[in-house]
């Protein structure tokens, strides 16, 4: 599989750098199994002040990000990576899940991902997009979250990404059927009075499994 390249545009970088350079989105691209980069919009703003948002015509609270800018820097991220499928944080489209997170570590795509701030976008930016996405129904004040959940929900299920073989994510919650996953336990065996299930101590990998897939939900 070839290597995964996302690209970020928000208007802090200073958010999403600190997760994509940690723990295992760090090790996956020390691997040479992804690349992160990220475009500042703010580089993209115009006039002096690099402005990037202006007053909703008709009215209304808050600013909208503007159209110019936002269009400058997608075409700027297409030109980086070309022929990149590029979504868009919204909270109102289609709602990330797991299998989707699947489907898009198993595709040979490139990510562009358009982080939203204050009221949102100039609608205008959906016709340069592929995707709208969102995490949930409930609104955050920053498309910068669900990038990096995306992003995350994507690179484990990268092969290689994770340790422990595949297995560590065929067994895990909404991998399969929409099955949840089993409880577990580890050291001590008994804590403030609460026993580790005894199957689960007795080595019977038979027993063991009959356990799991009787708490699976
Ligand atoms: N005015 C917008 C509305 O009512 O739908 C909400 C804008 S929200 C405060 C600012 C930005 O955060 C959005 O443009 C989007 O990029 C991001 N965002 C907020 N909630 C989100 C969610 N649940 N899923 C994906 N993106 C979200």
């Amino acid at each position: 599989m070839n290597m995964k390249r996302f690209l970020v545009i928000t208007l802090f970088p200073e958010i999403i750098e600190p997760e994509l350079n940690s723990s295992m989105m760090w090790k996956a691209q020390k691997d040479g199994l992804v690349e992160f980069q990220t475009l500042d919009l703010r580089d993209f703003g115009l006039g002096p002040r690099r402005q990037v948002d202006d007053k909703p015509f008709g009215g209304g609270a808050g600013m909208l990000l503007m159209i110019e800018p936002l269009t400058n820097a997608i075409n700027e991220a297409k030109r980086r990576l070309p022929g990149a499928k590029v979504l868009i944080m919204t909270p109102s489209d289609i709602v990330w899940n797991e299998q989707l997170a699947t489907e898009y570590a198993n595709s040979d795509d490139n990510y562009i991902i358009v982080c939203g701030r204050y009221e949102g976008f100039d609608a205008r930016v959906f016709d340069l997009v592929d995707v709208k996405i969102s995490i949930g129904p409930y609104v955050l004040t920053g498309g910068e979250i669900p990038a990096m959940a995306i992003i995350d929900s994507i690179v484990r299920l990268i092969p290689g990404v994770l340790g422990g073989g595949e297995e560590a994510y065929e067994r895990e919650s909404y991998s399969n059927e929409a099955h949840l996953e089993y409880p577990q336990y580890t050291r001590p065996e008994v804590y403030d009075g609460q026993a580790v299930p005894s199957v689960l101590l007795s080595g019977n990998h038979a027993e063991v499994e009959k356990w799991r897939q009787a708490h699976e939900q």
